[in-house]
């Protein structure tokens, strides 16, 4: 558990988590704990949780990779952390040391603000059965690392000309 973070009902989805007080930049807010599995095992519940979420319109998917061997499910009840969503300005960044999963502050928070990062998903091919609504101005639409934004902007849009995300 972690003082700083409190779950209620979200804004961009579902529940999720917000600062129980002002948090520094740098602070390490939460630990993502879980089950800590084999990377095979981590696969499997990966797609299994994929697929549930293709069924039920959630794009949550819990199983963080760890290191070379292990995977971490954090789809357990005494991980709060795992109700934090995905936002593409997020105000925090995961950091992963030697078999721990840190939520850290990425710049100063308020009390009161939704905590988000972001969820590092790289799946080019089945990004969109994750879209993205969390109304941050530089929404990519889709829940993708910012390290593949470049590749999704290089596809052909209708109407290129006319930014989707501006305001009304
Ligand atoms: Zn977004």
């Amino acid at each position: 558990m972690s003082e700083l973070v409190v779950v209620r009902d979200s804004g961009i989805h579902g529940k999720g988590g917000y600062a129980a007080s002002d948090i520094p930049s740098g602070t390490r807010v939460i630990e993502y704990v879980g089950e800590i599995i084999s990377r095979e095992e981590g696969d499997r519940r990966f797609n299994a949780q994929l697929e549930q979420g293709r069924i039920t319109g959630s794009g949550m998917v819990y199983v963080f990779e760890m290191d070379e061997t292990h995977d971490l499910d954090g789809n357990v009840d005494n991980n709060p952390a795992r109700f934090i969503n995905h936002s593409c300005s997020p105000n925090c960044k995961v950091e992963i040391t030697e078999r721990h999963i840190w939520i850290i502050a990425a710049r100063d928070i308020k009390k009161g603000e939704e905590l988000s990062f972001n969820y590092g998903y790289d799946d080019l091919l089945n990004y969109r059965d994750h879209p993205c609504r969390c109304g941050s101005p530089r929404c990519v639409g889709y829940i993708l690392d910012e390290s593949i934004w470049p590749r999704i902007q290089q596809l052909p849009t209708p109407s290129p000309e006319i930014s989707p995300h501006s305001a009304p």
